[in-house]
């Protein structure tokens, strides 16, 4: 394969990316001055270095002077420890914190469970979830919030979880809630406005 049917190839497996658009990526690199397609090269190396997975709850952040394995939320005192909220991704975890509406913890699934899926344990971090629920029992988590998007493939990951988590709550009493529906159905974190994701919080049940 030539160079720019390999470099379409890599561009066809971003999210939501089809070989029409990864074609057009291509040719707007083409277009681009070298200094362009540099600063893109050095900023896709150094991902690696400058950014790392927070060993508590799995989001990537940028790596700071503290050397610590645990991310700048998950190393700070005043954040709520009697909380902990549960999303899909990493973009639904930016845009609640950006929402300034929540204190608390937060754990990142990696992903979803799909409807009829055979083998959902092997979708989303579900042992390393049951773990830090463990721990944080231990230093005062009362509530776990189940933030997931409230389309089909959401609710059917919130109903795994509840009855996947339910044995370890109930031991430990603690509470499991879900977002408040309100009018919006279809509604993915991702793409909700501040405000919705309030309501979604304050409504939860
Ligand atoms: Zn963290």
């Amino acid at each position: 394969m030539d160079p720019l049917s390999r470099l379409t190839e890599l561009f066809k497996q971003f999210p939501g990316i089809g070989p029409r658009q990864a074609k057009r990526f291509v040719y707007f690199l083409l277009t681009q001055n070298n200094f362009y397609r540099d600063n893109l090269t050095k900023l896709i190396l150094d991902l690696k270095n400058s950014v790392a997975e927070c060993a508590t709850c799995h989001r990537f952040y940028i790596k700071d002077a503290s050397k610590s394995s645990s991310c700048q939320i998950c190393s700070d005192p005043h954040r709520d420890a009697s909380q902990l909220l549960i999303v899909s991704r990493d973009v639904d975890f930016e845009n609640i914190e950006k929402s300034r509406t929540y204190s608390g913890t937060y754990f990142i699934l990696g992903g979803s469970v799909p409807i009829l899926e055979k083998d959902p344990a092997s979708k989303i971090r579900g042992d390393e979830l049951l773990k830090l629920i463990e721990e944080k029992s231990a230093t005062g988590l009362q509530e776990i919030i189940l933030a997931l998007n409230l389309t089909p493939e959401g609710e059917n990951t919130e109903q795994y979880l509840i009855s996947y988590l339910k044995p370890l709550t109930d031991t430990k009493n603690i509470k499991i809630s879900t977002l408040g529906r309100g009018l919006s159905t279809g509604l993915e974190l991702e793409y909700s406005d501040s405000e919705t994701i309030k309501n979604a919080l304050r409504n939860r049940h």
